[in-house]
């Protein structure tokens, strides 16, 4: 069936808010933390019913076809018996919480609390930043609630992918991995990101608990090298990223890397490329920031020139990136925003992050000059 998808039937997702999914893509969201009874909720049972009769449902039409097989490849089970009425879990996708250290740039207070005192800058930058968005959505009850329901279908789960926040400093994923070595479920392959500031938490080492799993992998972001880079993401220290890096690396945790494209990177891209070469032992996966729009690398078709520079490294380095060709496609598009509006957007903000972090956007970015004011 060219047009299935298992994530109603098999994925589970749990993101702002802790509001209910079946996927990242959220063609529904459910806000009941009875997760059983979510998982039955008529809208859910309705994605279920259109891809049974090989339809694509009108909720889903924002996804694309890579992500629906790769998510449902992600969903696969030994049980491929799809019915209307039932969920087994499978595979999780979890937003633990927006506890975060970090404060990159293009985030906002909903997904990393750090945010929430550049709210000003974010408001002026995202034009849908809500006022009225719940902030704090980081509760313990929470916390175990999730991991009641991950121990109770412990026998089907095969993976869980966990994002934040920052997922490494949080309690209750460490909680969380506790539970499944106790009851020996270390057979679930467990993938989490992180912003590669930290790999202990309240005197518990990250690394001792993940060695325990049969499969785990690190995804560490990183978006710029030196003083770009920790501009970008306003917290990084390098040193220790590529310190935490290497201590992933020498305990055989499968690590990788991934970079965002976006405005502030794209004319370093070269020069990123070979500190990644010099400094790892992975290829990164380039992907794509496309918002808030005025941060995204489309923004620099502003000034032609950049553009033009911006494409011929991209077309020269971005091969050492690995997934560089969904960039190019990516680039070569249109913008769709007013670019008036954006010149603003992104002039006003880059104000507001510099005087409330005491930054100096033209002192880091002189390249990047005509795009500013
Ligand atoms: S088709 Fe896409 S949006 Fe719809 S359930 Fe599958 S992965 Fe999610």
């Amino acid at each position: 069936m060219n047009n299935f998808c298992s994530a109603p039937f098999r994925g589970f997702y749990q993101g702002l808010d802790g509001k209910i999914s079946v996927c990242c893509q959220t063609p529904v969201l459910i806000d009941n933390n009875n997760y059983e009874e979510a998982l039955q909720d008529e809208k859910i049972k309705n994605l279920r019913k259109k891809f049974l009769k090989n339809e694509i449902p009108v909720e889903c039409k924002i996804c694309t076809k890579r992500v629906r097989n790769e998510t449902t490849k992600l969903c696969e089970s030994d049980n491929e018996n799809f019915k209307v009425d039932e969920h087994v879990p499978v595979f999780l996708d979890l937003l633990w919480s927006n506890k975060c250290n970090f404060s990159c740039m293009g985030c906002n207070p909903r997904i990393s609390s750090s945010m929430l005192k550049y709210k000003s800058a974010v408001d002026l930058v995202d034009p849908y930043n809500t006022l009225d968005a719940n902030y704090s959505w980081d509760s313990s009850e929470e916390q175990q609630n999730r991991i009641d329901f991950i121990l109770k279908h412990k026998d089907t789960i095969k993976s869980i992918h966990l994002n934040g926040g920052e997922p490494l400093m949080q309690e209750g994923f460490y909680d969380l991995l506790e539970q499944l070595i106790k009851y020996n479920a270390t057979n679930i392959g467990i993938w989490s990101h992180t912003n590669g500031s930290i790999t202990t938490y309240k005197k518990k080492d990250i690394l001792q608990l993940l060695k325990k799993f049969d499969k785990c992998k690190i995804i560490m972001s990183h978006d710029g090298i030196g003083n770009k880079g920790e501009y970008v993401r306003f917290g990084l220290k390098q040193g220790v990223w590529l310190k935490n890096y290497n201590r992933f690396i020498s305990e055989n945790i499968q690590v990788d890397v991934q970079v965002c494209y976006n405005v502030f990177n794209c004319l370093q891209l070269e020069k990123m490329a070979d500190w990644y070469e010099e400094n790892l032992n992975v290829k990164p996966n380039l992907s794509l920031w496309n918002w808030p729009p005025a941060y995204s690398a489309q923004y620099i078709k502003k000034n032609k020139k950049l553009y033009e520079e911006a494409m011929l490294i991209l077309d020269t380095h971005g091969k050492r990136f690995r997934k560089y060709e969904y960039i190019i496609d990516f680039m070569k598009q249109p913008f769709e925003y007013d670019m008036e509006e954006m010149h603003w957007r992104f002039s006003e903000s880059i104000s507001e992050f510099d005087r409330i972090r005491e930054t100096d956007f033209l002192k880091t970015f002189p390249e990047l000059e005509e795009l500013y004011y």
